[in-house]
């Protein structure tokens, strides 16, 4: 079955995972968040396709979900005696793939086709395509300031409170046609466990996945998302926060609130079964799994569900 997940870093990685584990080789595509790309040394880093392109390739470093395991410290330490900030943790080995990603934007090869190369280098068997190769940029106002989505979520560490969202450059940001294509030609569309603030938005944002998630509703095609707060909180990172400050219910119920509309099928975690019957007036079904994914086995398990809601 072709499936076609839409994903940030973190929560989408791992299900990603999931699907590759179950699915035929080819038969994933993951369409990945990159309005949180930054500049850093001259080399362009963008970290939700690092974490999936680790993820799939099984190099992640299993204790972070971000970076490669395993990895050193040496350039970082040495661009810090060079003046250099280093607050946002690049490793050695990580390092190289920014080298490689930049020496190839450099050549004039196109984001998209920069990661597939690299995923082919790898030996990635699914195909990972960023969003949009146009630039898109998170911007957060918050209560310490307007701040750049990095400044923010590693420098900061996620401290300031979000008070609004924009991303810079949306409107004249196209989805690629890889992308508009994996849309088209999936049998199955799912939204990952991610941030729906800033790794869904500015992927749903751009013009014309709207619509391909309503002509792939018109062709039968089941359109899934799986909740990333579970229990009235993040896994990991800002995302319950961040719900609340923006008048959003930080709970599985609001994340459904955000997709009404978009999608057939909301699966709720375990813990949050309650919720169910409030998601299904929302006009979608409800469906209540064990979301949270520890181990690769759960990985798989909860794609495999996925498959057959
Ligand atoms: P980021 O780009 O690194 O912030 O990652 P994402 O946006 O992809 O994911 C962040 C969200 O993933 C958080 O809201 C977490 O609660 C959620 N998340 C992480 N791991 C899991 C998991 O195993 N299960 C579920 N349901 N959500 C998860």
């Amino acid at each position: 079955m072709r499936v076609t997940l839409l994903a940030g870093g973190t929560g989408g990685a791992k299900l990603a995972h999931g699907f590759q584990q179950v699915l035929a080789p080819g038969e994933l595509t993951v369409v990945v968040n990159v309005a949180d790309d930054t500049e850093l040394y001259g080399l362009r880093v963008s970290p939700d396709v690092d974490t999936v392109l680790y993820t799939l390739a099984g190099l992640v470093n299993p204790e972070t979900g971000w970076g490669l395991r395993g990895d050193s410290w040496t350039a970082l330490e040495m661009l810090g005696r060079y003046g250099e900030p280093t607050w946002f943790r690049v490793g050695d080995a990580d390092l190289a793939t920014h080298v490689r990603r930049t020496q190839l934007l450099g050549a004039g090869v196109s984001l998209t086709d920069a990661t597939q190369s690299m995923a082919d280098a790898l030996g990635v068997r699914s195909h990972i395509l960023p969003a949009t190769d146009d630039r898109v940029r998170t911007i957060l106002q918050t209560d310490a300031g307007e701040l750049e989505f990095q400044d923010y979520f590693v420098r900061l560490r996620q401290e300031p409170e979000v008070q609004a969202a924009r991303f810079d450059g949306i409107v004249a940001a196209r989805p690629t046609q890889q992308v508009l294509a994996a849309l088209e030609s999936a049998e199955l569309l799912v939204i990952a466990p991610s941030n729906p603030v800033v790794s869904v938005e500015p992927i749903l944002g751009l013009r014309g996945v709207r619509e391909a998630f309503q002509s792939a509703a018109d062709r039968g095609i089941p359109r899934v998302a799986v909740s990333p707060i579970v229990a009235g909180a993040a896994l990991k990172g800002p995302a319950d926060r961040m719900l609340a400050s923006l008048a959003h219910e930080a709970t599985a119920l609001g994340v459904a609130r955000m997709y009404a509309g978009l999608i057939d099928t909301f699966v709720l975690d375990e813990a949050d079964a309650t919720l169910a019957s409030q998601v299904e007036e929302l006009r979608m079904r409800a469906v209540v799994l064990p979301t949270v994914m520890r181990s690769d086995a759960d990985r798989a398990t909860l794609a495999r569900a996925l498959l057959s809601t």
